[in-house]
C-alpha cells in the first residue's frame, strides 16, 4: 500500500464538476475521468466517501427566485444529488469498483437510505461509498453534508475538488496579483466568509477536527497528488 498522508478521505465534488465544459447536465466523459482518479486512489488503498452536489442540475435556491417554496426546490436540488451519484456509481462499476450509493434523503426504490452503521460497515469493506440525497434536510447544502458525513465516518480529511487549484486572496482569473494559500486557520476562512464552502461546512469540519484540502480536479491525478501530501492545495485546519 502506498503511503497515503490521508487514508480515509471524504471527496466532496461540486455538481458543475460533472457537467464539464458545459452549463448543466452530466457529461459521461467527465464522469468517467473523475471515476478514474477515484479508482485509481482506491487502488492506493485510500478508504473514499464521496459527496456530489447537484448544482449541475438544480438548486433549491432557482425555485425560490421565483416566488416559489424553498422547501421543494430543496427537495429537486437533493434528488438532482442522486441522479448525478448513480451516474458516478454505474462510472465505478464499469471500472470493477463495487460502491454503495446511500442517500440522506430516502429514495428508496432507487437505492439504500443512509445510516451510519451501514455506510461505515460498506466504508470498510468496499473502501468507496457514494453519499447522495444531501443531508435529506432543506435548507442544508453538500458541502455542509460532506462535512457531516466525513464526522460521521471518521474521516482524516474533506478533499473538497473544484476548478481552482486552491484558495486565494482574490480572484485569479480577475486579479493576477492573487495569492494563493498554503495554508488557513478555519477562524480565517470563517472570518473572511471565503465562499470555497458554506460556514455551516467550515464549522462542523473545524468543531470535529477535520481539515479541508481545496484542490482542482481539472488535471488528471490530482487527487493522487493530495492524497500523497503533494500536488498543489490550499489546507484548511487548525
Ligand atoms: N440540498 C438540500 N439539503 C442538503 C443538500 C443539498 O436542500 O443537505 C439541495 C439545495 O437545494 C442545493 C441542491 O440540493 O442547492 C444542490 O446541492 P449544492 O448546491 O450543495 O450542490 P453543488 O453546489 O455542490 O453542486
Amino acid at each position: 500500500m502506498a503511503d497515503l498522508r490521508w487514508k480515509r478521505v471524504l471527496v466532496k465534488l461540486s455538481g458543475e464538476a460533472l457537467a464539464g465544459s458545459q452549463a448543466m447536465g452530466i457529461d459521461p466523459d467527465v464522469v468517467g475521468r473523475i471515476a478514474d482518479d477515484l479508482v485509481a486512489a482506491h487502488a492506493l488503498g485510500a478508504e473514499i466517501g464521496v459527496v456530489i452536489g447537484g448544482g449541475n442540475l438544480f438548486r433549491g435556491a432557482w425555485l425560490q427566485q421565483q416566488g416559489t417554496d424553498r422547501v421543494t426546490g430543496d427537495h429537486m436540488g437533493m434528488l438532482a444529488t442522486v441522479m448525478n451519484a448513480l451516474a458516478m456509481r454505474e462510472a465505478l462499476a464499469a471500472r470493477g469498483i463495487r460502491a454503495a450509493a446511500l442517500s440522506g434523503m430516502p429514495v428508496p426504490s432507487v437505492c439504500d437510505t443512509f445510516t451510519q452503521r451501514d455506510a461505515r460497515a460498506r466504508l470498510a469493506e468496499d473502501r468507496m461509498v457514494l453519499f447522495p440525497g444531501g443531508t435529506g434536510c432543506p435548507f442544508f447544502t453538500t458541502d455542509t453534508t460532506a462535512a457531516l458525513r466525513a464526522a460521521e465516518m471518521g474521516c482524516d480529511a474533506i478533499l473538497k475538488a473544484t476548478n481552482v487549484d486552491g484558495i486565494y486572496t482574490a480572484d485569479p482569473k480577475k486579479d493576477p496579483s492573487a495569492r494563493r494559500y498554503e495554508a488557513l486557520r478555519f477562524e480565517e476562512a470563517i472570518a473572511r466568509d471565503l465562499k470555497v464552502l458554506d460556514t455551516a461546512a467550515f464549522a462542523l469540519a473545524r468543531d470535529n477536527a477535520i481539515p479541508i484540502i481545496v484542490f482542482s480536479i481539472r488535471e488528471p491525478g490530482a487527487l493522487i497528488d493530495v492524497l500523497s501530501g503533494r500536488g498543489r492545495a490550499t489546507v484548511v485546519a487548525g
